[in-house]
Formats: structure tokens, C-alpha cells, sequence
């Protein structure tokens, strides 16, 4: 059903006939590691993950698994990895 308490307008799991069934009647704000991440949108109630009704708790164990703006990051680290792994692979060949 579409949210009309936090994030009116959005399609949610949660929302039921007799309001939201989130622990607790409602979604709970973005946390800062969600800054930057496209999922973010912001209502008059304040910042909401479009996916996810508690973010913080994606954060609990590592990195959001959803996040978009990590990906940047992580290529970059293949980019620092890829170059040692072909040093490596050429000073085997010799
Ligand atoms: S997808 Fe993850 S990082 Fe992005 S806003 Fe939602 S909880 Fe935050």
C-alpha cells in the first residue's frame, strides 16, 4: 500500500489498511553513512531510505548492502588491487 504517514506517496510492505505495521508505526531516518546515496529522498518529515524503514541497522554490520554510493569506492580499490595482481602474475611468468 502507498505510505501516508512518513513517506506519503511511496509504495511500502509495511502499510497496511490500519496504518503502518513497522515495528514501532514508522520508518526511521537515514543515517550519515546513507549521505550521497541515491536512495535517499527527502520529505517534509525529513530523510527516508526508499528501501529500507530502519537504515541504521544496515549499517550495523558493515557497509548497506543497497548503497549506491559505494560502488565508486570499491572500484577503485579493484583498481589499486588489479594493477599488484598483474606484477605479480608477470613476475611468475619469468
Ligand atoms: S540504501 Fe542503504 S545507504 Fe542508501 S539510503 Fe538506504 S540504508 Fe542508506
Amino acid at each position: 500500500m502507498v505510505c501516508t504517514t512518513l513517506k506519503p506517496g511511496i509504495e511500502c510492505i509495511f502499510m497496511k489498511k490500519t496504518g503502518c505495521s513497522y515495528s514501532g508505526g514508522k520508518c526511521f531516518p537515514i543515517v550519515e553513512n546513507c549521505e550521497g546515496c541515491a536512495r535517499v529522498v527527502e520529505f517534509e518529515t525529513g530523510k527516508y531510505c526508499s528501501t529500507f524503514p530502519y537504515p541504521a541497522q544496515k549499517w550495523q554490520k558493515g557497509s548497506c548492502p543497497m548503497a549506491t554510493h559505494l560502488k565508486k569506492a570499491s572500484k577503485a580499490e579493484e583498481q589499486k588491487i588489479n594493477p599488484l595482481k598483474a606484477s605479480k602474475r608477470a613476475a611468475g611468468k619469468k
